[in-house]
Formats: C-alpha cells, sequence, structure tokens
C-alpha cells in the first residue's frame, strides 16, 4: 500500500484523530495552514474528489460539518474554509480524496486569492464553452 492517508486509516502510520465514522476519519494536517487545520478522509481510496461517488461526497461533507464547530471551539476560530485541491496543478499532493478544514480568525492574516477580471463578453463567451461541453458530456 504506498498511500499515506490509506497507511493512516489502517493504522500504520500515526496520526491525530478527531473524529471518526463508517465512511470518514478526520484528523489533523501535520503541517498546518492555521492551528487545527482538519483532513476530513474518506475511508476507501478514491485518488479525488472528482471520482468520488457523489454519495461519499456527502457523507465526507456531513463529517466536516459535524467536525467544524468542535475544531473552530478548540482552536480559539470564528470561521473555517473548505478547500479542495483537485489534481496536481491545483496543489494535491496525496492522491486519496479528502477536504481541508482551515479554522480561520479575523486577525490571522491569511491572504485571500487574488482576484482577476474578464475582458467584454469574455465570460459569457466562456460560460457558453462550459455550458456547451456539458450538453455533450
Ligand atoms: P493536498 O495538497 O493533497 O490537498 O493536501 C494533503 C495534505 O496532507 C497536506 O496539507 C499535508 O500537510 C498533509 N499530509 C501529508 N502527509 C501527511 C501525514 O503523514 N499526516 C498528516 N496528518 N497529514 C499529512
Ligand atoms: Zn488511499
Amino acid at each position: 500500500m504506498e498511500c499515506i492517508f490509506c497507511k493512516i486509516i489502517a493504522g500504520q502510520v500515526p496520526c491525530d484523530k478527531v473524529y471518526e465514522d463508517d465512511q470518514a476519519v478526520a484528523f489533523l494536517d501535520i503541517a498546518p495552514i492555521t492551528r487545527g487545520h482538519t483532513l476530513v478522509v474518506s475511508k476507501k481510496h478514491f485518488s479525488d474528489v472528482a471520482a468520488t461517488p457523489v454519495a461519499v461526497v456527502a457523507l465526507m461533507m456531513r463529517a466536516l460539518q459535524r467536525v467544524a464547530p468542535a475544531v473552530m471551539q478548540a482552536a480559539g476560530a470564528t470561521a473555517f474554509n473548505v478547500g479542495i485541491n483537485n489534481g496536481l496543478a491545483a496543489g494535491q499532493i496525496v492522491l486519496h480524496t479528502h477536504f481541508h478544514l482551515i479554522p480561520r480568525r479575523a486577525d490571522d492574516r491569511l491572504q485571500p486569492w487574488p482576484h482577476g477580471k474578464y475582458g467584454p463578453g469574455e465570460g459569457a463567451a466562456l460560460a457558453g464553452k462550459i455550458a456547451a461541453a456539458l450538453t455533450h458530456a
């Protein structure tokens, strides 16, 4: 077994576990973005969220909703971000489906993503392409 999260789930690699149910497990990220940064992980191996059955995604999200208030309370946070890195170019390092639960505080100084701007008609053209791709999918 090569996958680090499968090893953690199998108990072969230690983790700071905070939650477990039939389908999902949550443990602290070893390299936290903010204090309390938690990973919500499917117990079954799927490579990424796009390859994960929707029923499993729903159960992962249920686990995240369950865990989030406790993480915020323990970490002294007032909000949280949910992050999903899907694919290598998006920063996915561990190819086992997971959500990042990142506790936030007003004073944490974490930078938001930069925002761009569409030129005239560019957004409409792109939306048309996306709609066409969906029609042919
Ligand atoms: P990704 O970039 O794939 O979305 O995120 C993978 C996350 O897993 C990273 O934030 C990384 O710090 C975390 N991680 C990698 N290896 C381990 C590990 O062995 N234990 C724990 N707890 N987290 C890990
Ligand atoms: Zn795995």
